[in-house]
């Protein structure tokens, strides 16, 4: 009876060891997801339970959030804005009214350097297409409609512009955002921890189990390095690190390279001694603002800037 009853409890012993072991396995291998989305490849890896559940539904926020602010599909909340007439009030969704919300005030504390409606003059130079090097009398047109004072944001959500001609562009803050909400629906399903990549926009959450301490190790890539080596590697428990660069998204004209950062006072591509920013910041949000302002600002006010905002800033 005793023996049997011994061979019974390392039975208990060994499966439920097993079952640890398998789950530990599991967690430290996690479950991820890469798709192309915000015209860049975007991966959610989460660890432990519910991991592929809580990945699926973070793409859908993705997804929600991309359809909202996609500057070139006509159903979007960004193209209502746009083809808008002047003064007419159009009224925004919570996505769209946070991220404007974040876009003005990194406006007003950048003193303009930030600046959403930067729109015709980025169309201008044609960086998702081909790209191309405007007349000065086309930018000069440009500059005209670009400024914050040339659109009003009333009751937290209706939009109105000063002039039919003015237009908006969320792509130096709808993807911090979307890091931010993605990491909201990955604690909402209780994983053990989670990394969002959205090109360049990195967020993440709870603990890393494939590491010592639980800690986020995030590399900061070597500007123009072909083998994408890293220069700094940052380490966090939570938070964003979020870079804008010039290395991203530029195109060659006789010799010149032209990047896709603009600076709203003169409507060309802020020409700068480095060559990216990064900011680590806990709001993903901010942080992608900060990092477009802050390249634009320059070394010594962009840090000012960072500063202000709590945030830590990195130029590479
Ligand atoms: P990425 O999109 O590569 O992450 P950024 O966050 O720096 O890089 O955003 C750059 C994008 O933001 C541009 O492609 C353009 O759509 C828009 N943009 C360019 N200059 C500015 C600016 N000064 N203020 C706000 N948005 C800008
Ligand atoms: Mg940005």
């Amino acid at each position: 009876m005793k023996k049997k009853s011994l061979a019974f409890a390392v039975i208990i012993c060994v499966m439920l060891f097993g079952a640890l072991f398998y789950r530990n396995l599991w967690e430290n291998k996690g479950f991820e997801r890469t798709e192309f989305l915000f015209d860049t490849q975007c991966t959610v890896k989460a660890y432990g339970d519910n991991a592929q559940k809580a990945v699926e539904a973070a793409f859908d926020r993705l997804y929600e959030i991309h359809r909202a602010t996609d500057f070139f599909s006509e159903d979007s909340q960004v193209a209502t804005i746009n083809n808008a007439a002047q003064g007419e009030a159009v009224i925004v969704e919570p996505h769209v009214q946070n991220i404007i919300t974040a876009a003005l005030d990194v406006s007003k504390a950048s003193l303009g350097a930030f600046d959403i409606t930067v729109a015709p003059l980025v169309s201008l130079w044609d960086f998702s297409g081909e790209g191309r090097v405007p007349k000065e009398t086309e930018i000069s047109d440009a500059l005209a409609y670009t400024g914050i004072d040339k659109i009003s944001f009333d009751e937290k959500n209706k939009v109105r512009k000063a002039f039919k001609e003015v237009k908006i562009d969320l792509g130096g803050a709808a993807k911090g955002y979307a890091a931010d909400e993605a990491i909201r629906v990955l604690t909402e399903y209780g994983v053990l921890g989670a990394i969002v990549d959205l090109g360049g926009n990195i967020s993440c959450m709870g603990q890393n189990p494939n590491t010592k301490d639980g800690k986020w190790r995030i590399g900061l890539q070597k500007p123009f390095s072909a083998t994408g080596e890293y220069d700094e590697i940052i380490e966090i428990k939570s938070g964003a690190v979020v870079t804008s660069g010039t290395y991203q998204r530029y195109f060659e004209k006789d010799g010149k390279k032209y990047h896709h950062i603009i600076d709203p006072k003169t409507g060309h591509p802020a020409e700068r001694e480095y060559s990216s920013v990064t900011i680590v910041a806990q709001n993903s949000l901010y942080a992608d603002c900060l990092a477009t302002a802050c390249f634009v600002m320059g070394e010594e006010d962009g840090r000012a800037l960072a500063e202000n905002f709590g945030a830590e800033i990195y130029f590479k």
